[in-house]
């Protein structure tokens, strides 16, 4: 026995300590013909709980494809990586049971080759409640608060990707700068928090005038930006001056009017870094703000 494992003074078998874990401790096996199956499975997994594990154990392969489901390729090619390096299998993927719940599982196990083909040692637990927080740190992390819109970060993320699309593909890109007129006026008049309602109701208005792979952010303070992929300049100038307008035309609360938009737009000029792109929004937003702001500007 290693030295640092514990010997219980009472001796506990593993035979009588797994079925009560909550995980399941596995054997796996990949035959050279690819015939997947279990060879041992214990563990009092609620995820498992109405699975056939009988079929597990003859012939694996449809049952994970059909509990696996959209996640079923990533694993079977962290399986395939697996078997060919012999390193450890370490991987996460969600499971859908035939009532239709989705529960997230972490795999980890090691590797041998053998006569037959390859045989895995390893565990298997649920991770669902981890990977929901996660999710909700993450949610966070990119959202702003106020709005609910993706927030400068998340957009810079995906403006990078976008730009890294558009290089590669040659296809256009267009982004928008706004900034609301005069907002500073309207919190000193109306209140701070009319201004917070103004900046809610306007991303709400904004986002309902886009397509679902349009993004539109709040950059800070009174500033958004869309960023439109597949778009040349002159239909993102187009779609700007409908928001404008949109804007223009609105009761945010104390009549039509109250609530005007500068924009600024530009088109990505393949190769440039994406500075340059964000850039050229901003002096367009600055040349709208000039000729008298409620318009929409562009620099070629
Ligand atoms: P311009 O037309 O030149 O853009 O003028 P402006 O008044 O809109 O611009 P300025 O930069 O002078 O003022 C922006 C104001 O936006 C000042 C700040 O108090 C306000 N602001 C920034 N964030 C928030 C917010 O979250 N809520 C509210 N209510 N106001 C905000
Ligand atoms: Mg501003
Ligand atoms: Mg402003």
């Amino acid at each position: 026995m290693p030295v640092n494992d514990i010997d219980a003074p009472q001796r506990v078998t593993a035979d009588q300590l797994v079925p009560d874990i909550p995980g399941v401790i596995f054997q796996f096996q990949r035959d050279h013909d690819g015939q997947l199956h279990f060879s041992y499975l214990n563990g009092c997994s609620t995820t498992l709980k109405n699975i056939d594990r009988s079929l597990l154990a003859q012939n694996a392969g449809e049952l994970m494809e059909e509990l696996i489901g959209e996640d079923h390729p990533k694993i079977m090619s962290a399986i395939e990586r697996s078997a060919r390096s012999l390193l450890p299998l370490t991987t996460r993927f969600r499971f859908s049971s035939r009532k239709g719940h989705s529960r997230w599982v972490a795999v980890s196990a090691k590797p041998t080759a053998i006569s037959g083909g390859v045989q895995w040692n390893g565990i298997m637990i649920d991770i669902s409640d981890q990977v929901g927080e996660e999710q909700r740190l993450r949610k966070l992390c990119d959202t702003d608060p106020l709005t609910e819109l993706p927030n400068r970060r998340k957009l810079m993320l995906h403006l990078t990707n976008a730009v890294s699309l558009s290089s590669r593909h040659a296809t256009p890109l267009s982004i928008m700068m706004i900034d609301i007129d005069h907002f500073k006026r309207l919190n000193d008049c109306c209140g701070h928090l009319y201004g917070d309602s103004v900046l809610t109701q306007l991303a709400i208005q904004a986002q309902s005038l886009l397509r679902c792979e349009d993004m539109i952010a709040r950059l800070g303070g009174e500033e958004f930006m869309v960023v439109l992929p597949l778009t040349p300049l002159q239909q993102c100038h187009t779609l700007a001056d409908r928001i404008r307008h949109t804007v223009s035309v609105h009761d945010f609360g104390m009549g039509t009017g109250q609530v005007t938009l500068s924009i600024g737009v530009a088109e990505y000029r393949c190769g440039e870094p994406m500075s340059i792109l964000i850039d050229r929004a901003d002096q367009a937003l600055y040349k709208a703000k000039d000729a008298g702001r409620n318009c929409v500007c562009l620099l070629r």
